[in-house]
């Protein structure tokens, strides 16, 4: 978990690599429903270009197709859950799967650096939600949405410093684990 520029993304990337996880990046799938032009991508498309998070039931019958296919493997989950609803979905889906959740890493960093990497991450990503209009309100979406996980998940969260160099985070990442 973090906000939108934490790093989440690349650590996952790293993470799934090291211990041959499957790497699940809601925001990446998301992006590739809209490319095939599915019914999921055209309706998240106008949800994500404005910054806004697409509609829970979406996600969650998404993912629990997703993670019904993948039963037993290892997974890392990036970008979801995002709401309290989705976390409590995925209880679910966990719970019809014999499953659980094993670690939550919640990657924090100050919300005027993570403005400053989107900004600049947004200069060659070709992300139509790299705009600073649309940087902005997804700063704003997950304080009012995403964060209240932070509670919802208070046993067994990890806090780890999102700030400093790639490889720096990941050896934060690494110590924990
Ligand atoms: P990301 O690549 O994780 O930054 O996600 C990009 C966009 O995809 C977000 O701004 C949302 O519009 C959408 N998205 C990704 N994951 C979720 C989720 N779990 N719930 C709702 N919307 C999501």
């Amino acid at each position: 978990m973090g906000p939108p520029g934490a790093g989440k993304g690349t650590q996952a990337k790293i993470l799934a690599e090291k211990y041959s996880l499957i790497h699940l990046s809601t925001g990446d799938i998301l992006r590739g429903e809209i490319s095939k032009k599915t019914d999921t991508g055209q309706e998240a498309q106008s949800y994500m270009d404005a910054g806004n998070l697409v509609p829970d039931n979406v996600l969650l019958s998404m993912m629990e197709s997703t993670l019904i296919e993948l039963q037993n493997s290892g997974i890392i989950l990036d970008g979801f859950p995002r709401t309290i609803p989705q976390a409590k979905g995925l209880n679910d889906i966990f719970e019809k799967l014999n499953s659980k959740i094993n670690h939550v890493l919640n990657i924090h960093v100050e919300e005027s650096k993570l403005i400053k990497r989107l900004i600049e991450r947004a200069q060659n990503s070709g992300r139509k939600d790299d705009t600073e209009e649309v940087i902005i309100k997804r700063q704003k979406v997950y304080t009012e949405l995403t964060a209240p996980l932070i509670n919802f998940y208070k046993n067994e969260i990890i806090q780890i410093d999102g700030d400093g160099t790639i490889d720096q985070v990941t050896q934060r990442i690494l110590e924990y684990i």
